[in-house]
């Protein structure tokens, strides 16, 4: 299978500004800020929250009767409209529920919904399609029900592997931590109220500065999402480089946070085997994380005609072309996937010896392999 080239000189690129121009992200005049409005729903918002968060943000409420519906742009508009704004409003179904892989390719871990959506701008990222009906990044401001139903959860009768509740899975939850302060407070509560329970903040966020003198009590773990630096440039669209994610997990470790690191996802391209070897030394520069979880690029069946719909020329779309069939999603061959595993894992192995290292959501097949063990799964998203 060729490797496709992600973006290069020769290759249109979309223009952040205007959808249309070919230049790069990060070289245009005047950045946008992440959020650039505030939006809550009158009747259905904890309005004391809306205004903290308002009042943190210096940006005002802006309040309607339900949410505006979106007009049909493309491009970065559609991104603008869709990931520009963060919704506040309560939430009515459970903010803990259970993860259900479609074939049975993971273990049922807990998941905290206190955001659905996200405000950075991947182009692979899988929530375009989960959020296809709603797409506009929402934060759920009614703490008190989380609350409580973490309290449940701690006194629950479950298994010590399951008592993670992870906060990534539908959203980043550190993205826009400066605007809602969400983990400055979820963090203290979490080593107050609970005795078995432990938070999982996955992120692409070096967001972290208001985190690293709160009461953390070891309950709450920090895993980054880690890329090479073209991934990441060209495909990782107004998140921290991964060197300052790294820069944050250095300072959230010598805070006393336990670090998880996911390299997740690989993709391949001309200069992959270089790059991701060159990410591992890098990632042993700045900290020695209790994990590293690696998974490669596998969108789902359904996504592509939402890349394209917002990243009209993105080397995903050629990707897709060659990957194979796996249940709902693609998945590169297996003979690729091998091939990228063991790079890294040998690459992982070359510093640490002793480190957990994980597949995330792949064939035993491919573990055994490369001669991993699948049993007593050690994970990103397990205690
Ligand atoms: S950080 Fe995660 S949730 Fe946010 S856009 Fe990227 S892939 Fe999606």
């Amino acid at each position: 299978m060729k490797k496709t080239n992600l973006y290069n000189d020769n290759h249109p690129m979309l223009d952040m500004k205007t959808g249309e121009q070919v230049i790069k992200y990060g070289q245009e005049p005047k950045p946008q800020p992440l959020v650039s409005e505030l939006w809550a729903i009158r009747g259905h918002c904890d309005e004391l929250r809306a205004q903290k968060i308002s009042k943190r943000a210096n940006l005002p409420l802006q309040w309607f009767d339900k949410i505006p519906s979106l007009n049909r742009t493309k491009g970065i508009e559609k991104l603008r409209a869709e990931r520009g704004v963060l919704l506040l409003r309560n939430r009515t179904s459970a903010f803990i529920d259970q993860f259900q892989h479609p074939i049975g390719r993971c273990s049922k871990f807990y998941k905290l919904t206190a955001y659905n959506n996200c405000n950075f701008w991947c182009e692979y990222c899988y929530l375009y399609l989960t959020f296809r009906n709603m797409p506009i990044s929402t934060h759920f401001v009614n703490y008190d029900k989380m609350f409580r139903e973490i309290i449940s959860f701690d006194k629950a009768n479950i298994p010590d592997m399951l008592r993670v509740l992870n906060l990534g899975e539908l959203c980043d939850p550190l993205a826009v931590e400066d605007i809602t302060g969400f983990a400055e407070e979820l963090i203290p509560f979490a080593a107050q109220e609970t005795y078995k329970t432990k938070l999982l903040f996955l992120t692409k966020s070096d967001n972290v500065d208001s985190l690293l003198n709160i009461e953390h009590g070891g309950r709450s773990i920090m895993s980054f999402s880690i890329n090479t630096d073209k991934v990441y440039q060209q495909l990782e669209h107004r998140t921290a480089s991964p060197e300052a994610r790294l820069i944050a997990a250095k300072k959230l470790q010598q805070a006393g946070y336990e670090i998880r690191l996911r390299i997740d996802p690989v993709i391949l391209y001309s200069t992959w085997k270089k790059d991701y070897i060159d990410l591992v030394e890098k990632i042993f520069v700045f900290v020695k994380p209790e994990r590293i979880t690696i998974g490669e690029y596998r969108p789902s069946k359904g996504l592509a005609s939402h890349i394209s719909s917002r990243f009209p020329y993105s080397p995903l779309l050629k990707i897709n072309s060659g990957l194979v069939n796996d249940g709902p999603k693609l998945r590169y061959p297996e003979e690729h996937r091998l091939a990228m595993f063991r790079v890294i894992v040998d690459a992982i192995k070359k510093h640490d010896k002793k480190i957990k290292i994980a597949l995330c959501k792949e064939d035993v097949k491919i573990w055994k392999n490369l001669d991993m063990q699948i049993n007593g799964l050690q994970c990103n998203c397990l205690g």
